[in-house]
C-alpha cells in the first residue's frame, strides 16, 4: 500500500504549468444568456469572447473555435 504513495508523486504538475505558459487552453467554453436576449460566449483561453444570437449558435461557434485553436 505504501508503494502506491510514490506513484502519486508523478502527478502531472509539469503538464499543468506547461498549459499555463502557453497562455491558456480552450478547456471550457461558456454560453451565457444576457438581458437583451443574446448570448455571451467566453472561452478559458481568454482569446474568444463573442456574442451569439442563440445558445445553439453560441455552442456551434464554440465548437468552431476549439477546432481552430487545436489546429494551431
Ligand atoms: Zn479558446
Amino acid at each position: 500500500m505504501e508503494e502506491e504513495e510514490s506513484t502519486l508523486h508523478d502527478s502531472p504538475k509539469e503538464f499543468i504549468s506547461a498549459l499555463a505558459n502557453v497562455g491558456g487552453g480552450c478547456d471550457a467554453q461558456s454560453v451565457l444568456p444576457q438581458d437583451d436576449g443574446s448570448y455571451a460566449c467566453h472561452c478559458t483561453c481568454g482569446e474568444w469572447d463573442v456574442t451569439a444570437i442563440s445558445q445553439a449558435d453560441g455552442l456551434l461557434m464554440a465548437q468552431k473555435h476549439t477546432k481552430e485553436s487545436i489546429g494551431f
